[in-house]
């Protein structure tokens, strides 16, 4: 079909999606691999090309400018443009994409690096008053280019890994194949991995830190409701994982998933940690190394957050030691011809086995897998909504259908039971 994607980022997610294409030069005819570490593009390039037809470039690129964006999109004329670096470039990004008239996925939402900038800072402040959440990320910038990519006949989808992505997919395909109507959604995260380390991150340690420090929030009956972090846990006995403990958390899903279901009257999102991990979190947050604004050290001005990153072990260097598997999915309660009926719709996988196939632990393979899909849906056609979107306003069964085939299967458990904790 000689399809050509650029893909930006060359971090944990990047190396599973770039290996993906890889596998589907099919489809995938040319690949540039765009990022600030031009060595680990090369690296990149350099294991995979002897496997594929595919053919693989690269390039160094600051995703931060426009102009160095713009400027590698007309030289390499890419069908869909797949950011898989920092959502803070994300508007950055999707607007060079419109200008050029290009396709643009990415894994997750919008937020500024410096959380103290004014004009971000007003802005935020109104919105946590007006409409309720104090998450940090937020679709609203990105969803405001949807008038721009409707003009230009271009399809930009927000969120296509796991959590969000075959998430929202799974909402898709349970309301056009399980439900007449949903009523409750509980979106479950479990890594019941092990990397032997007292502490680590299985993604970008910056955003992963920061998502799981902030405020708990939910949406329940048109509104978001906050709980402290880690205030709500539950214990979920999770298929070939074992029983967990499982914390409410804010997840951006339920921002699009709210706005495109508005008859569910409850969205939550809970992840799975252990005592270790809450317990260095909760001490690193105490003596403020998760700030993400600006301090002075020794004359210098850093980011404790960026700091503390530094010291900690790569994401990417965790795959050869990771054991276990995680287990992601959806619990859905609605009605179907009249009757009452739970489901559980969840992909398990294995971290030795994706280290195996691919180099990367787990976290990383059901996020670049995914990426990688709707990244071929969108260069083919098969999904070809214009504007900017979400994976849930998709047909979910092309999608359904590719995770088979691709490495992450899904089951559908009629019988899912939740446990408060
Ligand atoms: P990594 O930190 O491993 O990778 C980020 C990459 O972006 C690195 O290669 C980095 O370069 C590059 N980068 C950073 N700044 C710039 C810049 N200014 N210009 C060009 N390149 C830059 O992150 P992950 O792979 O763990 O995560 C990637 C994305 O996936 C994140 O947005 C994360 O939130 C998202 N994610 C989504 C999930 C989902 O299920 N939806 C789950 C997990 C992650 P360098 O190599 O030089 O550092």
């Amino acid at each position: 079909m000689k399809k050509k994607v650029l893909v930006l980022g060359c971090g944990g997610v990047a190396s599973v999606a770039i290996a993906k294409i890889c596998q589907n030069s099919e489809v995938f005819s040319h690949l540039c691999i765009a990022s600030r570490t031009l060595s680990k593009c090369d690296a990149m390039k350099e294991k995979w090309q002897p496997t594929t037809s595919t053919e693989i470039s690269t390039e160094k690129i600051d995703a931060n400018s426009k102009d160095q964006v713009v400027s590698l999109i007309k030289k390499f004329q890419p069908d869909v443009v797949l950011h898989l670096g920092m959502p803070y470039h994300n508007l950055v990004i999707m607007d060079a994409c419109a200008e050029c008239k290009v396709n643009y996925i990415d894994t997750a939402a919008y937020e500024p690096e410096d959380t103290s900038e004014p004009v971000w800072r007003a802005k935020y402040e109104k919105r946590c008053k007006e409409v309720g959440f104090t998450a940090l990320l937020e679709y609203a910038d990105q969803w405001a280019f949807d008038s721009k990519y409707k003009e230009i006949g271009k399809t930009a989808i927000c969120g296509a890994g796991f959590d969000p992505g075959v998430t929202s997919v799974f909402v898709a395909y349970a309301k056009k194949h399980y439900f007449d109507r949903i009523d409750y959604i509980d979106i479950l995260d479990c890594n019941g991995g092990d990397h032997g380390y007292p502490f680590a991150t299985n993604f970008n340690t910056e955003l992963n830190l920061r998502e799981v420090s902030a405020m708990g929030d939910y949406y329940e009956n048109g509104k978001w409701i906050q709980v402290p972090p880690m205030s709500v846990k539950y214990v979920y006995n999770f298929a070939q994982v074992g029983p967990k403990d499982m914390y409410l958390l804010h997840h951006e899903e339920i921002e699009s998933l709210a706005k495109n279901y508005p008859e569910v009257k409850r969205f939550r999102f809970f992840m799975t940690f252990g005592q270790s991990y809450l317990t260095h979190m909760k001490c690193l947050e105490n003596v403020g190394m998760l700030q993400s604004s600006p301090v002075m050290y020794e004359g210098r001005e850093i980011i404790p957050i960026q700091f503390l990153k530094s010291l900690m072990p790569e994401p990417s260097s965790l795959g050869p030691r990771t054991v276990g598997k995680t287990n992601i999915g959806c619990i859905f309660r609605g009605v179907k011809d009249g009757k009452e009926k739970t489901i559980y719709i969840y992909n398990v996988c294995d971290h030795q086995e994706s280290y195996k196939e691919v180099g990367s632990q787990a976290i990383s393979y059901t996020t670049g897998v995914p990426a990688m899909i709707a990244t071929e849906l969108v260069a083919t056609g098969v999904w070809n909504l214009t504007g900017a979107l979400n994976c849930e306003n998709f047909d979910p069964d092309p999608f359904m259908e590719r995770l088979n085939k691709w490495g992450l299967p899904w089951v559908v458990d009629e019988n899912p039971v939740l446990v408060e904790g």
